[in-house]
Formats: structure tokens, C-alpha cells, sequence
């Protein structure tokens, strides 16, 4: 536990708080005892509202609530030994059962209220899921550990079978909080970890003081989980970093706590407490409870099954986002030179069923190294950016020429090249749809382009380096015009035909 930067009252309060506690466990079962116990459990409550008043936390009333659980626990703790050694009655049921039961709706509003603040109005379905896996194998335990026998020995008596399940409803509802806060999001902070402590403790004593007394087991060693908890939440509240318990946390340590191998073997061991608990019982020879162990498995494996779906979904888009990532160019947000590659060998499937003329243009800024140095490399960057833009809006203009049985595709591909995939048009006419957008670059810039038409024959790359060719003879011509390449021939592989036009 993180004891470090706590400040003096902190570090004292754990020191002394401790010792009290140890001190006060080791005395025997006396009145004394008693005087003790309410002396450190009141202290804590002082101390917890010191903290809240010093560190004026933004979740304010979430820690008064808290406050308010510790209060009337300890006020019935008080009231209880008063009654057994002072008065020497054991009153059933008490004014003190009715601060108990209050206290678990005080503090559960408390932690309710820090998990709606760390979640910040998001929903988080996978969180929910998570505690309600933990809470209905809590559920069954407590069912069979505590309240069907408590339910037994209260026979025919209301008020005692309605204490007796009321007791372990509480539990049960402060770990739904408890966990439904450790499954969420916030900053783990030392006032935190203190504060989950704190309850781990007062559910461990709790439900341990339940069990003895019901099986007329000794109870006095539930006092020392009871004043660790005390301890526990007055340390959680004098923590300086108690004001950060609703802050948000980083996107990064988000993704992080999603799912956890922790959280993965935490969830398996919850969901293996009914099938378990059925082992058990069958191994030990008791009567086995069936209908509780059924009935939690059935809504175990719902969970578990929403839970999964939930990962399916959460996979599959994260795969489509990472799909549309591997297809598009970061910067433009073009299809890349991989989509380029792949779109260009589906138009030729088409062109070759429909018969229609395939042309593939290659644009090259010219200059472009020029730009840079001039203006810097951001400049050229958002040159490229508008250039992809202004193009596409060209292509975009020219969709109602294209008709329907016309494709065109702008991509970049790669450094200052695009390179444009036009089905249905001819040379002419590719030519001329890339003069139009020659007119369009931003910023006073031009670009050459080669642009071929596919024989019908060629590979892929043989298209692409024909187009290359007209490029270069583009540069060679002195840049910012449009080549059409020459016809491929099996014996020249000078490609390269005449300028068309000149800017
Ligand atoms: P030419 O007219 O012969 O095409 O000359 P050029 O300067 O355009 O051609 P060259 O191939 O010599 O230089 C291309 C430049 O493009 C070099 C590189 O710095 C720049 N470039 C490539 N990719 C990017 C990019 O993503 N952003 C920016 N800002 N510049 C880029
Ligand atoms: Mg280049
Ligand atoms: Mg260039």
C-alpha cells in the first residue's frame, strides 16, 4: 500500500491506528475491549472527516456519505456495547440492526456516486457486466453460506428471517459497488486502493461475523478486519491524493484496464464459483443446492456470453478501423498504393468482361523538392493535401461526364505521386479528364502526367511503367503538361510518345 507523500497526520494515523487496533485485538473479551474499540472506530470517523475538510475533494458528498456509513456502523457498535456490558441485555432486534442496515445504503451511495463521476457519463458496458459476474457468484455464496441457514434458524420468526437475509443483501450490494468501482476507470490512487481495502475489510468481517454467530462460533476475531476497515477509510480520506479519486484517466491507461489478464482470471474464478460451490457441496456430502446453483449458472453464462459479444464487437471494429488504416494514406486520406494496386487489377477484370477501354494516368508534382526548401516541409505536406483534395473534387465534378459504366480512382502513390485508374475512358479521353485537373492544382503549382491505355495484354506493371515512361518525357519536355504513351511495342520499350499540350 502506497504510504509515501501522505503527510505527517497520514503516517501517524496508520502508525498509531494500527497499533490501537493490534493492541486493542490482544485484549481479552472485556468491557474495556470494548471502550477501546469505540475509542479507535470514533477516531477513524474524526480523522475521515479531517480528511474531507482539509482536502476539500471535488467528490464532496460521495465522502460524506461514506462518513455517514462509518457513523451510524460505529454509533451501533457503541450502542451494542453499551447494551452487553454495561446494561447486560442482548435486545433482538435493536435500534443498533436498524444504524447497521442504514449504514450499507449510506456508504453504498457514497461509492455509487464515485462511479458515476469516474466514468464521467460514459456508459461502459463491459464494467457493469464484470460486476454483475462478481456480484451473482457473491450472490450464491452468501445464499448458501449465509442467508439460507440464517433464514433456517430464524424459522417462522418475520422480523428475524427479514434481518437474517437483510444482513447479507447489504454485502452483497456494498461488493456490487465496490467492484463496479475497481472495474472502472478513474485514477488508481493511493486513496483509491485504501478506500477498496477499507471495504474488502468491512465485507470480510462482516460476512465472517454473520457466519460465527450463526454457526455459535467465537466472534471476537472479526473485531480486527472490523477496525483495519476503520482504519482503512479514515487513511483513505486523510490521502492528499484523495481529491484525485473522480479525476479521468489517460486514453492509453483506458485501453489498459479494459481487459486485464487480471481481470481475465478474476471473471474465470467468479464464473466458476457456481459449478463450484456444487463440486463442493457434492464432495463434502451436504445437501447439494440445487436450484441456486442452476439458476446462478444460467445467469453466469448469459453474462459471460454478453460479455464475449461485447468483445466480438469492440474486435471487429477495431479490425475495420485498422483495414481502412492499412488502405488509406495518412496524410491525404487517398486510397495508398497497396488499394491502388489492388483496385487496378479488378478494373482490368472488368474492362476485360465488359470490353471497355482501361487507362492509368501517373501525376508528379513538379518542382516539388523546390516547394519544400522554399516554404518548408509543412507547406508541402498541406500542398499535398489540397492538391489530393482539389483533384478529387475535379473527378468528383467530372463524375456526371463519366456515366455510370465509368470508374475513376485517385491515389497517392507515394512521396508526391498520385496516380489515377480511369475504366471506361479512352486515351483521348483520359488525357483530357487529366488536363482538367492539371487546371485545378492549388497554390499556383503544377504537375506533369503520363497517362497509358491497357493493350489488354499487360501485366500490372507493364501498364504502370509505360504511363512512367510518359512521365518522364513529360519532365523531359519541360514539366506541367500531359503525355499519352505510345502503344506498347514487343520490340521498343521506348514508350514515350508526344507532348499534348504545354502549360
Ligand atoms: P520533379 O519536377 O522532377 O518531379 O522535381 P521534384 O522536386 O518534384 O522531384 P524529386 O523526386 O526530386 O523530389 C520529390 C520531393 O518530394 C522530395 C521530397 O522531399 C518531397 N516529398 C515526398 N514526399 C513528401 C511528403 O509526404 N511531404 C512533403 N512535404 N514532401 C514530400
Ligand atoms: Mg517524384
Ligand atoms: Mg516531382
Amino acid at each position: 500500500m502506497d504510504t509515501s507523500r501522505g503527510g505527517t497526520l497520514f503516517r501517524l494515523h496508520l502508525a498509531v491506528g494500527t497499533l490501537l487496533t493490534l493492541v486493542c485485538c490482544a485484549l481479552p473479551d472485556t468491557g474495556w475491549r470494548s471502550v477501546l474499540y469505540s475509542t479507535v472506530s470514533f477516531a477513524c470517523l474524526g480523522l475521515l472527516v479531517v480528511g474531507i475538510r482539509r482536502h476539500r475533494p471535488r467528490a464532496s458528498a460521495g465522502w460524506w456519505l461514506i462518513a455517514a456509513g462509518v457513523g451510524l456502523w460505529s454509533t451501533a457498535d457503541l450502542l451494542w456495547g453499551v447494551w452487553t456490558w454495561i446494561l447486560d441485555i442482548d435486545p433482538f432486534p435493536s435500534p443498533a440492526d436498524a444504524l447497521y442496515l442504514t449504514s450499507y445504503l449510506f456508504m453504498a451511495g457514497g461509492f455509487a456516486r464515485f462511479v458515476r463521476a469516474r466514468r464521467r457519463g460514459q456508459g461502459d458496458r463491459e464494467g457493469v457486466i464484470d460486476s454483475l459476474i462478481f456480484t451473482v457468484g457473491f450472490v450464491l455464496l452468501s445464499w448458501v453460506l449465509l442467508m439460507r441457514p440464517g433464514l433456517e434458524l430464524a424459522g417462522s420468526s418475520t422480523v428475524a428471517g427479514a434481518l437474517a437475509a437483510a444482513y447479507p443483501l447489504g454485502d452483497v450490494l456494498l461488493l456490487a459497488l465496490l467492484v463496479r468501482m475497481l472495474t472502472t476507470t478513474g485514477a488508481r490512487t493511493a486513496a483509491f486502493r485504501w478506500l477498496a481495502a477499507a471495504t474488502g475489510l468491512l465485507l470480510v468481517a462482516d460476512c465472517g461475523y454473520q457466519y460465527a454467530v450463526m454457526r455459535d462460533l467465537p466472534d471476537s476475531f472479526v473485531d480486527l478486519p472490523f477496525l483495519l476497515a476503520y482504519v482503512c477509510f479514515a487513511a483513505a480520506a486523510l490521502h492528499p491524493s484523495m481529491r484525485q479519486l473522480t479525476d479521468p484517466v489517460a486514453a492509453a491507461d483506458e485501453t489498459d484496464t479494459r481487459f486485464t489478464r487480471r481481470r481475465l482470471v478474476a471473471l474465470t474464478l467468479a464464473s466458476l464459483l457456481s459449478p463450484g460451490t456444487l463440486l463442493v457441496q457434492l464432495a463434502l456430502g451436504v445437501r447439494p443446492e440445487a436450484w441456486a446453483v442452476a439458476s446462478t449458472s444460467v445467469v453466469l453464462f448469459l453474462l459471460v456470453v454478453a460479455r464475449m459479444s461485447g468483445l466480438l464487437r469492440h474486435l471487429e471494429q477495431q479490425a475495420s478501423r485498422l483495414a481502412d488504416m492499412a488502405r488509406t494514406d495518412a496524410l491525404t486520406g487517398l486510397p495508398n498504393r497497396r488499394t491502388s494496386d489492388a483496385e487496378l487489377e479488378r478494373m482490368q477484370t472488368r474492362a476485360r468482361a465488359e470490353g471497355s477501354p482501361l487507362c492509368v494516368a501517373v501525376l508528379d508534382l513538379d518542382r516539388f523538392k523546390s516547394f519544400n526548401d522554399t516554404f518548408g516541409h509543412q507547406a508541402g505536406d498541406s500542398l499535398l493535401v489540397q492538391s489530393a483534395t482539389a483533384w478529387r473534387a475535379g473527378l468528383e465534378a467530372a463524375r456526371a461526364a463519366i456515366g455510370p459504366d465509368r470508374a475513376a480512382m485517385l491515389g497517392r502513390w507515394g512521396g508526391e505521386e498520385f496516380v489515377l485508374l480511369l475504366l471506361g475512358h479512352d486515351l483521348d479521353g483520359a488525357v483530357a479528364l487529366v488536363e482538367g485537373l492539371r487546371e485545378r492544382t492549388p497554390a499556383g503549382q503544377t504537375f506533369s502526367a503520363g497517362v497509358a491505355s491497357w493493350s489488354g495484354l499487360e501485366s500490372p506493371a507493364e501498364l504502370f511503367a509505360r504511363a512512367d515512361a510518359a512521365l518522364y518525357a513529360a519532365k523531359e519536355g519541360g514539366r506541367d503538361r500531359v503525355v499519352p504513351a505510345a502503344a506498347p511495342s514487343p520490340v521498343s520499350d521506348d514508350a514515350a510518345g508526344t507532348p499534348v499540350s504545354r502549360g
